[in-house]
């Protein structure tokens, strides 16, 4: 490994490359005609790459507006001194309305009782409150129903206090190609827009494609497109990868903080679930936990990497801690080149040498997305920014 910086207390951390995500984000730019706006979604703090230092980077590679999950992560940004457009993904609950005043935040709105509740907030501060109506054209989460969407708008319209910024939906299959669910989703969302046009109603900025569907369906980028994953360096799907060619931004790494060589049988980890098989093996521990996002059903099941090879992790996870063995005498794939010591580079996630662990193949293990993988070892882990 090369230049390595590790956090002063604590072996354990995540590296951020913002060059990587710099370069991640010039290429949806690219993607996108003249005039068509990106929206970067940094909800869980930029799927646990820390929000604040990836919005600057991505602002500066050709971002305009950007996406939360939370009116907390909203009022964080902007308390960071973010003062680019914020959308907030999802109606909050009605209380606060005056907290996305005063932070300039908008919010997705679908019900008038929120809507107006907002619009009172804002006339009384003198100002007027932009949001974006969120339109349900079949995923069946959050949005105003497609049949409800031109009587909601005519419901609230009248408010001085509120002005519509935008105009979206959510798929719920962008990642397929020629999926007749997505269609039915796209043209649903074409009518009601059309509908709210032929009403003489303002749509504002009209969104809906996320990173599968920015890159998978560029004839539905419309005015802006909603980019998460792929600014991360992660594909949402096999298709998009001979599309856009994307490097990881996150790896994740400790360092030995203790190694010995256990005898034949020794058990090691909460419940002894993996037992010393033959001599001349170590077992190392490194202090990364299911609490720093290391999912416990890993257990026995996961490699990391240390001089530039592959080792099994043995034992359950524990809260804060892991243990791999290194076979110093065993099959090659599994022999690091000479034996562990105290203080030496693990990666749990990321390259060593000529060895890789991707956030995919965690997701595969685990059973789940690479979406989770990154935002769980956003939660405890000290971040490192490259
Ligand atoms: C999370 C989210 C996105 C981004 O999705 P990716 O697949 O990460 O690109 C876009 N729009 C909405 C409404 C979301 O919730």
């Amino acid at each position: 490994m090369n230049k390595v910086v590790s956090p002063e207390s604590r072996w354990a951390w995540v590296e951020v490359n913002l060059a990587a995500l710099r370069r991640n984000t010039a290429a949806f730019k690219r993607q996108l005609e003249r005039g068509v706006q990106m929206m970067c979604v940094v909800k869980a703090d930029a799927y646990g790459h820390g929000a604040v230092p990836c919005v600057k980077t991505m602002h500066a590679a050709g971002a305009s507006q950007f996406a939360v999950a939370t009116v907390a992560e909203g009022v964080a940004l902007r308390e960071a001194g973010i003062e680019w457009p914020i959308l907030v993904l999802s109606e909050p609950p009605v209380d606060c309305v005056r907290t996305l005043v005063e932070h300039d935040l908008m919010p997705a709105v679908y019900t008038p009782e929120f809507a107006l509740a907002l619009g009172e907030a804002a006339a009384s501060a003198d100002r007027v409150a932009r949001y974006h109506l969120a339109i349900d054209t079949g995923m069946t989460r959050i949005g105003v129903r497609r049949s409800d969407v031109v009587e909601l708008r005519r419901t609230i319209d009248f408010h001085r206090g509120l002005e519509c910024a935008g105009t979206f939906t959510h798929f719920a299959t962008a990642d397929l190609v020629d999926d007749w669910d997505f269609a039915l989703q796209l043209n649903r969302f074409r009518e009601a827009v059309a509908a709210l046009r032929g009403a003489g109603l303002e749509t504002g900025l009209v969104h809906c494609d996320n990173t599968p569907g920015t890159v998978l369906h560029p004839e539905c980028h419309f005015d802006m497109c909603r980019v998460g994953i792929g600014l991360y360096g992660l594909h949402p799907a096999d298709a998009t990868r001979p599309r856009i060619s994307l490097e990881p931004v996150m790896s994740v790494r400790g360092r030995v903080v203790r190694v010995v060589y256990p005898n034949v049988g020794d058990g090691v980890g909460y419940g002894l679930t993996w037992r010393v098989p033959k001599q001349n093996i170590q077992v190392a521990t490194v202090p990364i936990g299911y609490a720093d996002g290391l999912a416990r059903t890993l257990s026995n099941k996961m490699d990391v990497l240390t001089g530039g090879t592959r080792c099994r992790q043995v034992g359950n996870i524990c809260m804060d801690q892991f243990m791999f063995a290194a076979d110093v005498a065993g099959a090659r794939s599994y022999r690091p080149a000479r034996p562990v010591e105290y203080g030496d580079v693990v990666t749990l996630i990321g390259a060593d040498g000529d060895e890789r662990v991707t956030a995919d193949e965690m997701a595969r293990l685990r059973g789940t997305i690479n979406y989770e993988v990154v935002c769980d070892f956003g939660m405890r882990l000290e971040k490192i920014y490259t």
